[in-house]
């Protein structure tokens, strides 16, 4: 069974129709890639999966054997459907640490009176979920700078972390808006290195939108490519790159 099935998935913005009839799905356990041209409705896509935007009348999306469609992004979210944006969204202020922390609360099992009755359990929580946290930095590598202001870090460093953020709700799918944006080719290689270790390491089924056409190659089982909002190809990267359609639809721009 698909981990994440859209059927008849649409969405217009006025006169705009951003995706049209668009049915695919995610096999669990896959790096599912997802492509086009800029305005074919990437973006527009992962918003419709998280609940950011309602989709148009008709449309289904199933996820993990529950139908989310129209759902809220909180219950979608719990679910297991975690993202990351385009725009990375980090608080600068916080450290390191408390960056991805604030990833995990949704799952710590807090009594809404812990803060008053910060007692033995709460302590010993607090101590797993930071440990946990940890050894999550260690993965990204930012372990070293768990303590200081994510502000401090560079840009690398903040994709990574907003990886990590997105990888501590302990997402079933992991859907990844360019991640490998303005990264120098080495770090996209880290970068991707890095996504396929934490894949194993937790389990993961990804949807990645990206640009750089190295990162899909080399990680993806699966492409679907978008232009003008509708789906005009799908199957391996070698068999998506060679599509005429493809081709013509990165060419017509
Ligand atoms: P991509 O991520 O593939 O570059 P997007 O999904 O961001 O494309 O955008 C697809 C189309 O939908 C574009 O024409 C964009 O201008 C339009 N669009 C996206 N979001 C909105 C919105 N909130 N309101 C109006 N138009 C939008
Ligand atoms: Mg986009």
């Amino acid at each position: 069974m698909a981990l994440l099935e859209t059927r008849n998935l649409s969405k217009s913005f006025g006169g705009l129709q951003a995706i049209n009839d668009v049915s695919l799905k995610v096999e669990p356990n896959t790096v599912h890639g997802l492509i086009g041209p800029n305005g074919s409705g990437k973006s527009t896509f992962f918003n419709l999966l998280t609940g950011v935007y309602q989709p148009d009348a008709g449309s289904y999306i199933e996820f993990n054997g529950i139908d989310i469609t129209n759902k809220p992004a909180h219950y979608i979210a719990e679910q297991g459907l975690s993202r990351t944006f385009q725009l990375l969204r980090l608080y600068g202020e916080l450290s390191v640490l408390d960056n991805v922390m604030v990833g995990y609360h949704p799952h710590t099992k807090y009594s809404p009176l812990a803060p008053f009755f910060k007692g033995a359990e709460v302590r010993r929580q607090d101590a797993i979920v930071r440990d946990e946290m940890m050894e999550l930095l260690e993965f990204i590598g930012l372990a070293e700078h768990a303590e200081i202001p994510a502000a401090e870090l560079s840009g690398g460093q903040r994709r990574l972390l907003a990886l990590g953020r997105a990888i501590a709700t302990r997402p079933k799918l992991l859907l990844l808006d360019e991640p490998g944006a303005g990264l120098s080719p080495v770090n996209v290689d880290n970068l991707m290195a890095t996504i396929m270790t934490l894949k194993e390491r937790y389990n993961l089924t990804i949807v990645v939108v990206e640009h750089i056409l190295k990162v899909v190659m080399n990680t993806c089982e699966t492409v679907s490519v978008l232009d003008h909002g509708q789906k005009i190809s799908e199957g391996t990267p070698e068999f998506v790159k060679n599509d005429p359609a493809v081709v013509e639809a990165y060419l017509g721009r």
